[in-house]
């Protein structure tokens, strides 16, 4: 079904990399955006008979480049967490359809779901093709890569030489949008550091980052700690995920490599906001402190620098729920000293290019995916957290 069409006037607004304090007129025909015109057109185009609709500030759908859609962040009981997992796979689906709708109700139109081991995010990638469906669109990145008997179990499948890595990642890219790498573990909150040593050398890495590249995927890879940042910078992977303990060299590579960073800050923040679950000892409580420090310092530098940015939230891990983390990490983005427009362009237009879509702002041509807002968030980031309306395709979501 086609969305009717209509004209959207709004007082001021954010294109994907730019804000403008003047009015704007849109026109959406088909869920398309077909003109797009300084200005307040409201009376011409009602003389013409169009429907004219109005509101303060018009943005981009959000983007939340990192979620594991199958997951439920509400949960921080381990236990819970573990019960969760053990559900079987049509529950999980269920949860996944749920998390997909709860995004797009906080205006993230799309998501880039970041692996699961029983393909979920594939199916729900399909019954979300529908911008009717209620849910985000999802860019799926299906089952991932990591060695045998290490971290990752539950979002990727095992490789061993160089035969079964050719193999596994020409058969993932069949179905999958991107492929995953897990190069290395989890940060070691109590040792605060990443302790363990990167599951892929260079030479291993860079043949999945050239398998993936010759089936026209990209890789975006699981990473922290200095040893796995540095095989994931070497091997030419896309996007490092993570990637805490950043250091400026390693920055300056990235940036003359063209590789993207999503440094989810959202669920080590969780776990220093919210230390009581996981029974964190006030030493562990500092080190997460430190850690999210260097984060956002880091971050700060890759802005600087030209590195290119992505939100992700890696919503579904422990205290970090699907869609309204994606406003906690941009705050997060903020307070590490980016400006608004920088830490918006990372949820908006950053990463529709960086997945190599065709219409990255809001534009005439573009797809009318798009929130609009009571207020600009330059007059106080929290405008964001309460979204008016939300549109997929040009369709509005019912919430
Ligand atoms: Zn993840």
């Amino acid at each position: 079904m086609t969305p009717p069409p209509f004209a959207l006037v709004a007082d001021a607004w954010f294109d994907g990399t730019r804000h403008h304090d003047h009015a704007v007129t849109l026109q959406v025909t088909d869920g398309t955006i077909r003109d797009i015109a300084a200005g307040d057109h409201a009376a011409a185009l009602s003389a013409r008979g169009w429907a004219v609709e109005r509101g303060a500030f018009l943005m981009p759908g959000l983007v939340d480049a990192h979620v594991h859609l199958f997951l439920d962040g509400r949960l921080t009981d381990p236990a819970a967490r573990s019960a969760h997992l053990k559900q079987d796979v049509e529950s999980l689906t269920a949860c996944a359809q749920a998390s997909a709708r709860h995004a797009l109700n906080s205006g993230v139109t799309l998501v880039r779901d970041a692996g699961d081991r029983h393909g979920i995010n594939n199916q729900v990638r399909s019954l979300a093709r529908d911008p009717a469906s209620g849910m985000a669109a999802v860019r799926s990145g299906g089952l991932g890569v990591k060695r045998a008997k290490r971290y990752g179990a539950f979002m990727a499948t095992d490789v061993d030489d160089d035969a079964s890595i050719r193999a596994s990642v020409r058969a993932l890219s069949t179905d999958n949008d991107e492929i995953k790498l897990i190069l290395t573990g989890v940060i070691d909150f109590d040792a605060g550091a990443v302790t363990d040593t990167p599951q892929f050398t260079v030479d291993a890495a860079r043949l999945v980052v050239d398998t993936a590249h010759a089936c026209g995927r990209k890789v975006f890879a699981h990473c922290s700690g200095a040893l796995g940042l540095e095989v994931a910078i070497a091997a030419g992977v896309d996007s490092i995920e993570h990637g805490f303990f950043m250091r400026r060299d390693l920055l300056a590579q990235m940036r003359d490599r063209g590789l993207a960073w999503t440094p989810t800050f959202c669920p080590v923040h969780a776990q220093w906001a919210d230390p009581e679950p996981a029974g964190w000892s006030v030493q562990t409580i500092g080190n997460l402190r430190r850690i999210l420090d260097d984060h956002a310092e880091h971050v700060r530098l890759a802005q600087e620098m030209g590195v290119r940015l992505l939100v992700g939230t890696d919503a579904g891990s422990m205290g970090v729920p699907h869609g309204d983390a994606v406003f906690d990490e941009i705050e997060r983005f903020v307070e590490a000293g980016l400006s608004i427009d920088a830490a918006l362009t990372a949820a908006t237009s950053a990463p529709r290019e960086h997945f190599g879509m065709n219409h990255p702002t809001l534009a005439a041509g573009s797809p009318f995916d798009a929130v609009l807002l009571e207020a600009s968030p330059r007059a106080g980031i929290r405008a964001l957290r309460h979204p008016r309306r939300v549109w997929r395709d040009g369709v509005e979501a019912r919430r």
